[in-house]
């Protein structure tokens, strides 16, 4: 993404400080610190459970934490601003399991909504915009094709680009190959690679270890709502710290077989 105007060079395009979620009275994220460079991979790993998915949807603004702050891009917020939180969601893209397109707009359709809504720009304007955010996911030809016409991949793929069309300073990726075939993972992950070798600062929960060993500049393991080891992918996979991650490592490679 661009520099935004309030944004220092140098500082963290995301800090996260001593951020504290719970439902009831089910504490699910126990205190997080975490800063992310701008242009940084970061991928979150950990067993189901341990509140990947609450941090992604706190960092987005759509969750209320309790305690703790995050800034994002420049924008700080507390946990009791709730204005601050609709503008946060304006900063950071996210995209989901399950893709969420309108399945009564066309693809061209349901990518131009997300820009229109927030900037009010012209039709026209949007359009052609529309149409080189596809193009960068690989769909041009898709334009006004239904949703339904597509695989699950170019679905996701759609998703993708209307994330993109806000212009996010962070893309948060929640499990989003989780829901595919397999043989449609892949196509998926190439344009999540693409994004980062562009210079995307991406923020990924996700349970593709061999991806996260490739791609991510950073890997962070959770467990029961902490950041329980941090490291480079080397380190992570290679020379893991905790019986914990040992654990949970171990686990995956047997899901994987
Ligand atoms: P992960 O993404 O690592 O699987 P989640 O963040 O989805 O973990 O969930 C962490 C914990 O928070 C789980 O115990 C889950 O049951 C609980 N949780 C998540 N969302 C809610 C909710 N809306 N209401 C109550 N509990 C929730």
């Amino acid at each position: 993404g661009d520099a935004g105007a309030h944004t220092q060079v140098g500082a963290p395009i995301l800090r996260i400080t001593a951020l504290r979620k719970s439902y009831g009275a089910h504490e699910v994220l126990k205190g997080i610190d975490l800063d992310v460079a701008r242009g940084e991979v970061v991928a979150i790993i950990g067993k189901s459970g341990s509140g990947k998915s609450t941090l992604l949807r706190c960092i987005n603004g759509l969750e209320v934490f309790q305690q703790g702050s995050l800034i994002v891009d420049g924008r700080h917020l507390l946990h009791d601003n709730p204005k601050a939180m609709r503008e946060l969601r304006q900063g950071v893209g996210m995209i989901f399991q399950s893709f969420n397109l309108f399945p009564h707009l066309t693809v061209g359709q349901n990518v131009m909504l997300a820009p229109h809504l927030v900037k009010r720009r012209g039709r026209a304007q949007n359009a052609e915009r529309a149409r080189a955010l596809l193009a960068r996911v690989g769909l041009s030809e898709k334009f006004d094709a239904m949703p339904d016409k597509l695989s699950g991949g170019q679905q996701q793929r759609v998703a993708i680009a209307r994330a993109l069309a806000m212009d996010p300073a962070i893309m948060l990726c929640d499990e989003i190959t989780s829901a595919l075939d397999p043989e449609l993972v892949g196509e998926v992950l190439r344009v999540v690679e693409s994004l980062a070798d562009e210079g995307m600062t991406l923020l990924m929960v996700t349970h593709e270890m061999s991806f996260a060993r490739k791609v991510a500049d950073r890997v962070i393991f959770m467990h029961q709502g902490l950041v329980h080891e941090m490291g480079p992918p080397e380190t992570i996979f290679g020379a893991p710290q905790t019986p914990e991650l040992r654990q949970f490592l171990g686990l995956m490679e047997g899901s994987a077989a």
